[in-house]
This record gives structure tokens, C-alpha cells and sequence, in this order.
């Protein structure tokens, strides 16, 4: 009997162990696919998209019940927040003074009239009422300038991917590969993942390169993403805050690689809006992440990653930052 146990032992854990979930939501506006292995998987997959879904009716711009929406409908005077806002809106003012401003919270107004698939007249956008220096808030309140909206698309993904984190290590997930949208943690307990970087120039199938990476973050920004055209012009989803419109970037790509996916987020939308000039600059300040830009022809790679990344398209050339 002693003997059966001993056999049976090792093979139930082998069972337990190897149970591979996989899943695919369409969830803050955008299609996000988890694969954990592991004993507890299905039950922090689960608890996972519960998250999120709770994330949503925080932070969700198109939600007339979400809080931000609340928020915004009260711009002028104090609102309370949750915890949860508090949080985020902390990290994201404290990100726009980081960044001088090229991440912004407070774009909200122009992000409505640039979705509406046109290019909104002057006056409109110069009448429109952002700046993150104008806003204040404390752990319960927030008071931001009347007619200001505030909106979180290019982090709320990022802190989600965290709060996802945290929940897989709860649950002893050993292994697994969350993206949401472009925002991907890979956690690879034992062997790598090999992560595809998109082709700007291609289709949403192509890439120009594989980075290899295990237990990081990964964020991709990039203009082939959300964009429309008129008159040959192409009008892209990230915007500069200084001129309210599609940041004139020489960057058609940027993927930050860091331990928080808060930060990658932000740092992947704010590196676009600075160019490669002013990314470049960025990173040799601060050097806590690693990032790839694109150009139209380069592929810059911070040293970090250097040796893990593998450039697959020829019509690009690859660049080291030192
Ligand atoms: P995606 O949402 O496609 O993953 P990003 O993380 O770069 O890409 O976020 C872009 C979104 O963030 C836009 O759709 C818009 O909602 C918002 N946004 C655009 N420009 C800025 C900016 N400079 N600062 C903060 N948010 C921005
Ligand atoms: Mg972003």
C-alpha cells in the first residue's frame, strides 16, 4: 500500500501541476487572451478577468456608470474617489511631471473628437480644457477645472496587468502569458516566452523581430493601432498634449520592457509622444526599464535586452542605446 502512495503521489502532482486554461474576453475596449498553467489555474484565470471587469466600471471613458465617467460629469468641484481611482489618478499626475507632460491623464476632451474619425476644426481643439497641473487630489477627492475630462487609455491596461500579476502569484501560477491589447506579463517559470514585436509597416500577423523574456512586463504602442486617414494624412490614436493632436513622431513604435506594467503603459505612450531624441534622452536618465523604438527604417534597442532580441526583417536596421 506504502508503495502505490509513493507512485501515485508524484503522478497526481504531475496532473495538478501540468493543467493549461485559456481564455479570451473583449474587455476595455479590447480583445485580451490569458494562458496560465499551474493546480489553481482556472481559478486565478477566473479571478483575473472578475478584476478587470472591476477595473472597467472604475476607469471605463465610454461607460456613463463607470466612476471616471461620475468624475468627469462633476468636473469644477470636489468628487470623492475609490481607493482604487485615488491610486491610479496619483500615479498617472505624478507620470505627467515625469515625462514633462507627454503622458498626460487629462486629454480626455480630445480623444472624444479625434475618435469621432475626423479632424476636429481649430478653435474646437483650442478651446478645449486640459493640463494635469491644473488638477488636485488626495486619497479622496479630486477636483479638476470645469469642462476638464480626465481619461486613463493609455495606463489603465498597464495597472490592470499588475492587479493580474498579483493575483497569479497568489495563486502559485508558475507559468502563464496575459495580453491585454498590446499590454502582455510573461511569466515563464522554467522556460522563456518568445514575444513577436509587430511590423509597423505590416500586418497585425508580422513582426520584425522576437524578443525573448521571462517574468517582465512587455507594452507596445504604436500609430497602426487605432488610426484614421484623410486627404493621405494618416491621424493616429496618440496625441500630444501640447497641440491636442496625433503626436508628430518620428517613432511608429515603442515597446518598453520593465517589472511594473503600470509604468510600461505610460512609458510606452510617453516615449511615442517624445520621439527618439527625447526617449532616448528619457532612458539614459532614468535606465529602469528597456525599450525598442521604431522608426521607419531603425530598430533602437536598449542594452538591457540587446542580447535577447533578435531582428527578423531586414529592411530595418538594428541600433544598440549604450
Ligand atoms: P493602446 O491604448 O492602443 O494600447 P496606448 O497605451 O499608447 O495605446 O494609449 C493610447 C490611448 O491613450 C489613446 O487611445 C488615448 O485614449 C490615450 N492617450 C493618447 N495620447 C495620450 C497622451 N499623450 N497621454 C495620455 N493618454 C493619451
Ligand atoms: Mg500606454
Amino acid at each position: 500500500m506504502k508503495r502505490l502512495i509513493c507512485l501515485l503521489l508524484p503522478l497526481l502532482f504531475l496532473v495538478g501541476c501540468s493543467q493549461t486554461v485559456t481564455a479570451q474576453y473583449y474587455m476595455m475596449d479590447t480583445v485580451m487572451s490569458f494562458e496560465l498553467r499551474g493546480e489553481h489555474a482556472k481559478e486565478a484565470e477566473r479571478l483575473i478577468a472578475d478584476e478587470i471587469a472591476a477595473l472597467e466600471t472604475v476607469f471605463s471613458p465610454t461607460r456613463d456608470d463607470s466612476e471616471l465617467s461620475r468624475v468627469n460629469q462633476l468636473s469644477g468641484s470636489a468628487t470623492p474617489i475609490s481607493e482604487t481611482f485615488a491610486n491610479l489618478l496619483q500615479t498617472s499626475l505624478s507620470a505627467a511631471k515625469e515625462t514633462d507632460g507627454a503622458f498626460d491623464p487629462t486629454l480626455g476632451g480630445a480623444i472624444k473628437l479625434w475618435r469621432q474619425g475626423s479632424v476636429p476644426p481649430p478653435e474646437t481643439l483650442d478651446a478645449l480644457v486640459t493640463g494635469y497641473e491644473t488638477v488636485t487630489a488626495d486619497q479622496n477627492s479630486v477636483t479638476v477645472p470645469s469642462g476638464l475630462t480626465l481619461d486613463f487609455g493609455a495606463v489603465a491596461k498597464g495597472y490592470a496587468s499588475d492587479r493580474a500579476k498579483a493575483i497569479l502569484e497568489e495563486h502559485n501560477i508558475p507559468r502563464a502569458l496575459l495580453s491585454l491589447g498590446g499590454n502582455v506579463y510573461a511569466k515563464g517559470g522554467g522556460s522563456p516566452w518568445i514575444v513577436g514585436v509587430r511590423d509597423p509597416n505590416g500586418e497585425a500577423s508580422d513582426w520584425l523581430g522576437l524578443l525573448t523574456v521571462q517574468d517582465c512586463f512587455l507594452v507596445a504602442s504604436g500609430d497602426y493601432e487605432r488610426f484614421f486617414e484623410s486627404d493621405g494624412v494618416r491621424y493616429h490614436h496618440i496625441l500630444d498634449p501640447k497641440t491636442r493632436k496625433p503626436a508628430q513622431s518620428d517613432l511608429r513604435e515603442t515597446v518598453i520592457v520593465c517589472d511594473s506594467g503600470t509604468r510600461a503603459d505610460i512609458l510606452s505612450t510617453a516615449m511615442f509622444v517624445k520621439g527618439s531624441e527625447g526617449a532616448i534622452e528619457f532612458w539614459e536618465k532614468s535606465q529602469d526599464f528597456d525599450m525598442i523604438l521604431v522608426t521607419n527604417d531603425t530598430v533602437f534597442v536598449t542594452k538591457g535586452i540587446a542580447v535577447t532580441f533578435e531582428l527578423t526583417n531586414p529592411a530595418y536596421r538594428l541600433e544598440v542605446i549604450e
